[in-house]
């Protein structure tokens, strides 16, 4: 068993269990969704093992964004896609089912019916936005 125990990321990443790869870098391994969204569904993993972003070294984060760089145009040419969709769940509350951070490359097409991030949000009454960007200001430390 590898240093992460039980985590099936770090048991693809270390090549313990099987998986679709299509890219491999330093920092980051992309392979395929086992239950892909669309066809062409991409898994862009860090090789380190982080369960949230905000617990990614730099190098890694900047890393496997590089791949997401890297990896999209292939994505999109090898599946004929119109576009895609690039996120990430970051928590349980957002759904996230595997506790290490990885980033979803989805191909969309016109027509598909999926729909837009904003489309997963109510519209609703929003604290005034000076007050929100005060507050994150704070806590990132800047002035
Ligand atoms: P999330 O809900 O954002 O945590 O996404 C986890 C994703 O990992 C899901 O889309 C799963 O289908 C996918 N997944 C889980 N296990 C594997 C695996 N062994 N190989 C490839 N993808 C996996
Ligand atoms: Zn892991």
């Amino acid at each position: 068993m590898s240093a992460a125990g039980g985590c099936i990321f770090c048991r693809i990443v270390a090549g313990e269990i099987p998986a679709e790869i299509v890219h491999s870098a330093e920092a980051a391994v992309a392979f395929l969704d086992v239950s892909p969204l669309a066809d062409g569904h991409v898994l862009v993993v860090p090789r380190v093992h982080a369960a949230r972003v905000e617990e990614l070294p730099s190098a890694a984060a900047a890393g496997a964004f590089r791949v997401v760089a890297a990896l999209s145009g292939p994505v999109r040419r090898a599946l004929h896609a119109d576009g895609l969709t690039i996120g990430v769940n970051d928590g349980e509350v957002t759904g996230q089912t595997v506790p290490h951070v990885h980033i979803h490359i989805v191909p969309r097409r016109f027509g598909d019916g999926a729909g837009s991030i904003h489309g997963m949000f109510q519209a609703g009454p929003r604290r005034p936005v000076g007050e929100i960007a005060a507050a994150i200001r704070r806590a990132a430390g800047e002035r």
